[in-house]
């Protein structure tokens, strides 16, 4: 009898042990920036150094990027967020307005600007053989399963970036946001040689939110793709959420909400998506892409 007492005994002392573990298990006491000695207690929360960051692409600064450029300007001041620019740097150097482009110089706080491509897609460059297929994509296309010849994409990387550096927009001669998140593995090394540090595009045939580190530069897939257009349903919102929450379920530090413009051209719609996003999940941080390159 007494052996039996004493083995569930035993159970019971494991049982709360776990549970005692468990509780405590997303919650340390550390203050590592306590500058006193006072040991203020703070309660580090369940997506501690999760960052989650918002990319609108296929910015150019034309006229017509205005009006996304604007609401999306009330957003990051009314929730205290940011937004990436992926901007195509062919169409910037021969399009953009120097109007359109003061919303970004005036806002640096709300803005940054990341690569998106220099022309974007296949039909600015590459020959017919290409156009009659109806494929595109600048670095990759996945319907005919073409893979750009590396000597392709290397000009056309070389060249954005030149782009960028020629206007002084530093963070796109780091972070790239490839077109249509198609490239294959040249892409990512190829931009690795040319001081690319993040790059985001798939890295498998089903998207699985796979992080790789290739030498200098890290590549990601653990974006959430918002399709295009401007009214988001109640259902639209929680499936994007749910996106967000399973990428972070899987353990990626970094989550990227992946807008077009139109998303944000009717602004009481694009508010519910932020409001709802942001309210559901206080202790998730909101952050810029470059926010991981600071120390
Ligand atoms: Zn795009």
């Amino acid at each position: 009898m007494d052996g039996k007492k004493e083995v569930s005994n035993s159970i019971l002392f494991f049982l709360i042990s776990v549970m005692l573990i468990s509780l405590f298990a997303g919650a340390s006491v550390y203050d590592i920036n306590s500058k006193n000695s006072s040991l203020k207690q703070i309660i580090i929360p369940k997506y501690d150094n999760v960052r989650v960051s918002f990319i609108i692409n296929d910015i150019t600064f034309k006229k017509e990027d205005r009006l996304a450029l604007n609401n999306a300007l009330i957003l990051a001041k009314k929730y205290n967020i940011t937004f990436e620019l992926g901007v195509i740097a062919q169409q910037f150097n021969e399009n953009s307005n120097p109007e359109t482009f003061k919303i970004y110089e005036d806002n640096k706080d709300a803005f940054e600007i990341i690569a998106h491509g220099l022309t974007h897609g296949s039909d600015v460059i590459f020959t017919d053989e290409f156009n009659e297929s109806g494929s595109y994509g600048e670095f990759y296309i996945p319907s005919i399963n073409r893979h750009i010849p590396a000597d392709v994409q290397e000009e056309h990387i070389k060249k954005m970036k030149g782009i960028f550096e020629k206007n002084n927009l530093t963070t796109a001669t780091k972070i790239f946001a490839v077109p249509y998140y198609e490239g294959d593995e040249n892409t990512i090394k190829l931009a690795e040689k040319n001081g690319y540090k993040l790059i985001i595009q798939r890295l498998s045939s089903v998207q699985n939110y796979t992080e790789q580190h290739y030498g200098q530069i890290i590549a990601l897939e653990s974006y959430v793709y918002i399709p295009p257009y401007n009214i988001f349903s109640s259902s639209d919102l929680i499936i994007y959420n749910n996106k967000m929450m399973d990428i972070m379920a899987a353990g990626k530090k970094n989550v990227y909400i992946s807008f077009h413009q139109i998303n944000l051209e009717v602004l009481e719609n694009a508010d519910k998506f932020f409001k709802n996003l942001i309210e559901k999940n206080p202790d998730v941080k909101f952050a810029a892409i470059s926010s991981r390159f600071e120390k």
